[in-house]
């Protein structure tokens, strides 16, 4: 072990150079009490803490990781492309493939533009909204989350009531509250902005109704605005060509990021002919959305996603999860709700609002190797094979045990 490098020693190190030791949801405040800090690997389903654990990883970096860390198609991919260099003078060939293979893949898809991160990626369909209907307003769910930039960012903190003037709030799923909003944006309504599902952090997650996104559909046709798909977190997890594909609703706009390469740093997004020419129009852009490798990663996940059916693969291996979960609770004891989609399952002890109860099970497990999360959704990948499920659910069925005995003490 070299010295200086261990998970404490680099705690120590970051307190003196980066503020509160780390920023935003990787820092080790948003995971359990005596969970690493710091990774240096990861392999398949398994990621490895600076002091040499290992642990079944049901986080996948917060969602990049769908293949399986290191998948060897996108390494490859990866690897040719910075062989020949990767920030260049202008986006390679790879970028037309990308889009080539998103339009043939994504219904609502007439052409494609690339960023880095889900931010960008929201605050671009937002400037496209208002650019191609010339209006201001845009309807966002309560507590859903877009991104960490001053529109959307879920902490105010440094934020002015300007950056928010033209946000508009309503109850996802609920169709009275959206009715309302979109009555009052009156005839300023540049956008609705909707999850791919009702994913916010600490909650039971509910999958859009049928009702509720022919509502939102509706009310931007009539007021023609844009639907836009927040597909930054489910893209290609629920369904290759959009999650709103599931509820029979095409979005005019959709950002995606997290696993649309595997871990690489990209984001996209996706329109309609309609804000075709808005899209041509509007300047976004940043110093590195042009680079080459990522997109290659791109084109080898996406292919890779279709060749496997990965949508019907991570279902079944979250079923899987689920079930194991749900039957381990009930025998133990414990009333544990695990909601939302299989391939994306959040897991929360019911009566548990501080999720002290889902610290302690989550600790136990990661004892015995298993990285979940207590309160945010988990995220599969395709290197979660019944095997490493079942390994999972063995040390799931330790921990259960663990906090059994600890309630009878
Ligand atoms: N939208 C959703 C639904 C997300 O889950 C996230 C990231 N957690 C974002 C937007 C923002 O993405 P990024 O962190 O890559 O900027």
């Amino acid at each position: 072990e070299r010295p200086g490098m261990s998970d404490a020693d680099l705690r120590a190190r970051a307190a003196a150079v980066i503020p509160g030791g780390m920023w935003g949801h990787q820092r080790a405040a948003a995971v359990p009490r005596g969970y690493p800090q710091f990774f240096v690997g990861g392999d398949g389903a398994f990621v490895e803490d600076a002091d040499g654990r290992r642990y079944i990883d049901f986080m996948c970096a917060w969602g990049p990781i769908i293949l399986g860390h290191r998948h060897p198609a996108v390494s490859e991919a990866v690897r040719r492309q910075l062989d020949r260099g990767d920030c260049l003078d202008g986006p390679t060939p790879h970028a037309v493939e990308l889009a080539e293979t998103l339009v043939a893949t994504i219904p609502h898809a007439d052409w494609a533009m690339f960023q880095k991160n889900g931010s960008d990626a929201m605050t671009t369909c937002v400037t496209l909204a208002r650019a191609g209907t010339g209006r201001r307003k845009v309807l966002v769910a309560q507590g859903a989350y877009h991104g960490a930039v001053p529109w959307c960012s879920p902490s105010l903190l440094g934020v002015t009531a300007e950056d928010r003037a033209h946000l508009l709030h309503f109850r996802y799923n609920d169709v009275a509250s959206l009715e309302e909003a979109v009555l009052h944006a009156g005839d300023d309504l540049a956008a609705i902005v909707v999850s791919a599902f009702r994913h916010d952090i600490g909650q039971a997650q509910e999958l859009p109704s049928r009702t509720f996104a022919a509502a939102a559909r509706a009310a931007c046709d009539r007021a023609g605005a844009a639907l836009v798909v927040d597909d930054v977190r489910a893209g290609f997890r629920l369904d290759l060509g959009g999650s709103w594909e599931r509820v029979g609703v095409r979005p005019d706009l959709a950002g995606y990021s997290k696993a649309i390469a595997n871990g690489q740093p990209l984001a996209a997004v996706t329109g309609t002919e309609r804000f075709r020419d808005a899209a041509s129009r509007v300047f976004v852009t940043g110093s590195f959305w042009y680079a080459g490798a990522p997109m290659a990663a791109a084109v080898a996940t996406l292919e890779e996603l279709r060749r496997v059916d990965a949508p019907r693969v991570l279902e079944a291996a979250g079923l899987r999860f689920r079930a194991g979960l749900e039957e381990q609770a009930a025998r133990h004891g414990f009333a544990l709700d695990v909601t939302g989609p299989p391939a994306m399952p959040v897991m929360l002890f019911r009566d548990d609002p501080e999720a002290a109860l889902g610290e302690a099970f989550c600790l136990e497990a990661l004892h015995r190797g298993v990285y979940l999360h207590h309160r945010h959704n988990m995220f599969l990948s395709l290197a979660h094979t019944p095997e490493v499920v079942d390994r999972a659910l063995d040390a799931t069925e330790g921990a259960f045990k663990a906090l059994a005995r600890s309630r009878a003490a």
